[in-house]
């Protein structure tokens, strides 16, 4: 590839900005509101150059794609016993708001999908904790991987909380088991606190860059998570970061990758690169219809597929 990296990705956002197909999340009120046409691309090395495109620089909530950075600090403050012992890493094959938990054991399936990922918010920041500190905990932790102080929109977290029976459906399943020991209520609370951060396409990529460097930050050289931790992470990403359509996601496009009802993504080049995409029409399985594309083409451009070589 000869292109310039900023031209090449204002290329493909170019060639792929006249795909309106999808629609843009309904189940949350402010996120049904949210602008469909918004773009963003951008690019982060391991190296510590960031690329960006179009709308990188717009704040979007993360939702899901918190998933996988609470999951590492709570590895971090907990240890692997811990947190495998409650929640498996095995793709699910089902919707990310699936009322199901492993047969025998009862521990959710994996921490991608929301009874995984509301457990795994339980774990944060020490036993006990309270819903405050960890919330907090994830605050404080993405602020670290982003570079820069990342602040929770409270106007998605209550429009959130208004429509989450769901999501207390699944905290009273999970409670009734065992698996969490906190009130619903505050359970998800802090879920859903952690899934209204406010990040852009830029954050994304620079807290995936730091997945990809396992674990040392790019633009300090520090370590920021164990390369154990950034292991474990992109593991379960790879086998369950793109809802029910994870098994498609990694024979097409061959990165792990998290994706989120507000039309966030991000994929990492494990040793290379961590992407961030912005476009909030979802398809039907509620990942970004052109961050889908737009990722399909830099596998295919830049020879991303783990599974090639070329
Ligand atoms: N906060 C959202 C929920 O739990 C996140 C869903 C998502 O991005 O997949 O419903």
């Amino acid at each position: 590839m000869h292109t310039p990296v900023p031209e090449y990705l204002q290329e493909v956002l170019d060639a792929l900005a006249g795909d309106d197909g999808g629609e843009v999340a309904q189940y949350i009120p402010d996120l049904a509101a949210a602008d469909p046409d918004g773009f963003g691309l951008a690019l982060a090395t391991v190296a510590g150059r960031t690329h960006a495109a179009g709308d990188a620089d717009r704040e979007f909530s993360i939702q899901s794609v918190s998933k996988p950075f609470a999951y590492a600090a709570a590895l971090m403050d907990r240890g692997f016993d811990t947190v495998l012992g409650s929640v498996g890493v095995e793709p699910s094959g089902e919707a990310f708001d699936e009322l199901s938990l492993e047969n025998g054991s009862h521990r959710p399936k994996n921490p991608m999908i929301n009874a995984g990922a509301i457990t795994v918010h339980q774990l944060l920041a020490g036993p006990g904790a309270g819903v405050d500190r960890r919330v907090e905990r994830v605050l404080a932790f993405f602020s670290e991987l982003a570079d820069r102080p990342l602040t929770i929109d409270d106007s998605v977290l209550a429009s959130e909380l208004g429509t989450a029976d769901r999501n207390l459906a699944l905290a009273h399943m999970l409670r009734n088991h065992g698996v969490i020991d906190t009130d619903a209520h505050e359970a998800v609370r802090g879920y859903t606190a952690q899934c209204s951060v406010l990040v852009t396409a830029r954050d994304l990529a620079v807290m995936g860059s730091v997945l990809a460097g396992a674990g040392v930050h790019p633009h300090t050289g520090e370590r920021v998570m164990p390369a154990e931790v950034a292991r474990q992470t992109l593991s379960a990403m790879a086998a369950a970061g793109m809802y029910d359509s994870a098994g498609t996601w990694f024979s097409d496009v061959g990165i792990p990758a998290k994706s989120g009802v507000s039309g966030g993504m991000l994929g990492v080049l494990p040793g290379q690169v961590g992407i961030g995409v912005f476009s909030p029409r979802l398809d039907a399985h509620g990942n970004s219809v052109r961050g889908v594309k737009v990722c399909e083409r830099l596998s295919r451009d830049m020879n991303l597929h783990l599974m090639v070589s070329e």
